[in-house]
């Protein structure tokens, strides 16, 4: 896998779960960009801790992504990978695995890296932008 192909997979699973709405207030997130606009950015999360007990949350703690956020009232809102195929998250995790050592980056590090890439690449699209479905016909990995 390529760094690009990592971050558009990872993106494509985040962009799944919108729209979002968060479960305190009841604001709705239309779009990944939104979110990226209107939260804050949690990360490394103490309390996520306590939910590393599965293969997948751990695999997505390390491949950071945007992971968790706070909500404009101040809920914390988590978005997470857990809809990827285990196959895909397998090579996912043995590129991640390889670039950390290669970059001499632990994995906090490492997963800021990553969810500030998707973030600027988010953020770097016009505004109102069907971004889901261009996503979806874009170029795709195979
Ligand atoms: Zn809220």
């Amino acid at each position: 896998m390529t760094e690009a192909e990592v971050i558009q997979l990872l993106r494509k699973q985040h962009e799944e779960y919108f729209p979002k709405t968060c479960g305190n207030c009841g604001r709705q997130y239309a779009t990944l960009r939104e979110y990226v606009l209107s939260t804050k950015r949690l990360w490394p999360a103490t309390s996520y801790d306590a939910e590393l007990r599965h293969f997948n949350v751990t695999a997505e703690r390390q491949l950071g992504g945007m992971a968790m956020a706070n909500c404009t009232c101040g809920s914390t809102l988590a978005l997470s990978t857990k809809n990827m195929p285990n196959a895909q998250m397998l090579a996912l995790l043995e590129w991640a695995q390889a670039e950390m050592k290669r970059r001499g980056l632990d994995q906090n590090e490492f997963s800021d890296y990553l969810r500030d890439e998707i973030r600027q690449q988010v953020l770097a699209e016009p505004a109102g932008g069907n971004t889901k479905s261009s996503l979806e016909t874009g170029n795709q990995p195979t």
